[in-house]
């Protein structure tokens, strides 16, 4: 009786778990055909596509053509009443500049600023806003217990001006506690702006960098997109106003303490010790106004391929990719072929192989295509605070934004020609867990792994995708790039300029990759403090 009873459930069992076999697994990868990938990103970057433009008829075509190939393959629907999509209200505008100003109270005196001036608008909710407080200096607008570090340790910014600097202390220091002169997550505009949002900020200025970073510039092959309208989701989200102002500015509100910013901002970065304080005497007023404001609906789309272990399927695994690109402008069309229909081709390609080699992985594999990435990861923002599956059972997010070209970029010494089998693999350094699967399974496509970014990031290639949200919720994350180029966001990034023979080994590397994560029980560690830069885990001090 035992071993018949025995004998049935291995019966029952054994087609499933048999499918997840080594040769299995191989045969999905050699289903990954160059041919698929290429019929993909032809439709994707058609001229009648438009450009995709978030939120437009010919994104929502292009949302169609991911639903209807997940429909296909059988994978569950995973947004809104039953379908593939996840919809979010998308709202435009244009910066109105008269109605856009920065006045101060110092001492008593009045004075008033000239936008594109003395201050410019960063990207922020499109709503007519205007906010007075009195100003706080919050140092760098950052609490980072990882580091020890906290600007709000001492002060409150509920209902004022919060004063904060650009980027991270000790940000040009190699030797910095903050990861070296790699940005951590805490030093991106879009991120910091939240944080203060959330803590009750009334407003944001924002204080210009003493010297700009040395970026070398990618002369573009054709215009890049210009005078197109402001995007950002309706609701919460980066809902205040927020000025860049110059350092003159600065000093001038930090006059009544005595202080300077350049004094200030040099004592936080020898010490680490947060310097934030109430400037007495001190107060602003910021109101912004747009224009043609207008609502349209945008839609992730989402699909899931469930995980066949009762103990491990709750626990997802997130392939991502974003499906827009820059639409039109100026009689460009901006096809967006490697941005990023190569990477909606490699999202679909590693579905379509997991569900016709017939893979049953234990953990749950969810697909997921973002809209309004170039407006700054809106769609990746709205998916994480909307999230189908559990956060904290979302084991990782692998992304894919770019991965069909060969880089050429000025910032990097290797010409194009020499990165004709090279991909960009950016993040692992807050999860070298990650890493080290994909590397193991590379030894399969024989790619140019390059970490390079994790050291130096010139670009901040890593800050600008749509993985950056998860680092920020301490979710190991991911992205495969293969670099920038001078057709990048311009008419020339189109479907015959794609090196197909390496995405399509990218393509296999990351449902290789896929595959490992979701047939084991293995946990990947996101290390808030991350790795150095020589690759050993930074220490918490003290
Ligand atoms: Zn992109």
């Amino acid at each position: 009786m035992f071993l018949r009873k025995l004998l049935c459930i291995s019966l029952l069992t054994a087609p499933l778990f048999a499918q997840n076999s080594t040769e299995a697994i191989q045969r999905g990868a050699d289903l990954i055909r160059t041919d698929d990938l290429k019929g993909d990103i032809f439709f994707l970057a058609s001229k009648d596509m438009a450009g995709r433009d978030a939120g437009s008829l010919q994104d929502h075509i292009a949302t169609d053509y991911i639903a209807s190939e997940f429909l296909r393959l059988g994978l569950k629907p995973m947004g809104d009443d039953g379908t593939f999509f996840q919809k979010m209200e998308i709202l435009t505008g244009r910066p109105d500049a008269q109605q856009t100003t920065l006045s101060t109270t110092i001492n008593g005196e009045k004075h008033s600023y000239t936008l594109g001036h003395d201050f410019t608008m960063v990207r922020q909710s499109i709503r007519n806003a205007s906010a007075c407080g009195e100003v706080v200096f919050a140092g760098y607008g950052i609490s980072a217990p990882e580091f020890d570090y906290d600007d709000f340790s001492e002060i409150n910014v509920k209902g004022k001006v919060a004063l904060v600097f650009l980027r991270e202390p000790q940000a040009n220091d190699p030797q910095s506690r903050f990861m070296g002169t790699w940005d951590s997550y805490h030093a991106f505009n879009w991120h910091k702006i939240e944080e203060l949002r959330k803590r009750g900020a009334a407003a944001i200025l924002i204080v210009q960098d003493r010297t700009p970073r040395d970026v070398k510039p990618i002369p573009p092959t054709s215009p890049r997109p210009s005078g197109q309208p402001s995007y950002a989701l309706a609701g919460q989200m980066w809902d205040i106003p927020v000025f860049l102002i110059k350092r003159e500015v600065a000093d001038q509100l930090l006059a009544p303490s005595g202080k300077q910013a350049d004094k200030l901002q040099a004592a936080i970065d020898r010490s680490l010790h947060p310097q934030s304080f109430d400037i007495k005497q001190s107060s602003a007023c910021l109101a912004k106004s747009y224009s043609d404001i207008a609502s349209r609906e945008g839609r992730n789309v989402v699909a899931l391929l469930e995980g066949t272990d009762p103990k491990l399927q709750a626990q997802t695994i997130i392939l991502t990719a974003h499906h827009d690109h820059m639409g039109e402008a100026n009689g460009h069309i901006y096809y967006g072929a490697d941005d990023n229909a190569s990477g909606v081709a490699g999202l679909l390609s590693v579905a379509r192989a997991m569900t016709q080699a017939k893979l049953h992985p234990k953990r749950s594999v969810l697909f997921l295509a973002y809209t309004a990435e170039e407006r700054i990861f809106l769609g990746s923002y709205f998916y994480v605070t909307h999230p189908v599956v559990p956060l904290n059972q979302t084991v990782a997010t692998l992304n894919l934004d770019m991965i069909g070209r060969n880089e050429d970029d000025a910032n990097w010494p290797t010409p194009a020609d020499h990165n004709i089998n090279m991909v960009n693999v950016l993040g692992t350094r807050y999860n070298p867990a990650l890493r080290r699967v994909i590397d193991q399974q590379n030894r399969h496509e024989g790619l140019k792994l390059d970490y390079k970014m994790d050291k130096v990031d010139p670009d901040s290639l890593w800050s600008r995708s749509d993985h950056f949200w998860f680092a920020t919720m301490h979710i190991p994350q991911v992205e495969f790039q293969t670099g920038l180029h001078p057709d990048y966001h311009t008419e020339n990034d189109t479907w015959d300029r794609i090196n197909y023979p390496k995405l399509t080994k990218i393509a296999r590397l990351v449902y290789l990759s896929v595959a490992e994560l979701a047939n084991t029980s293995r946990e990947i560690s996101f290390l808030p403090a991350g790795v150095s830069s020589t690759g050993t885990p930074a220490t918490k001090p003290r």
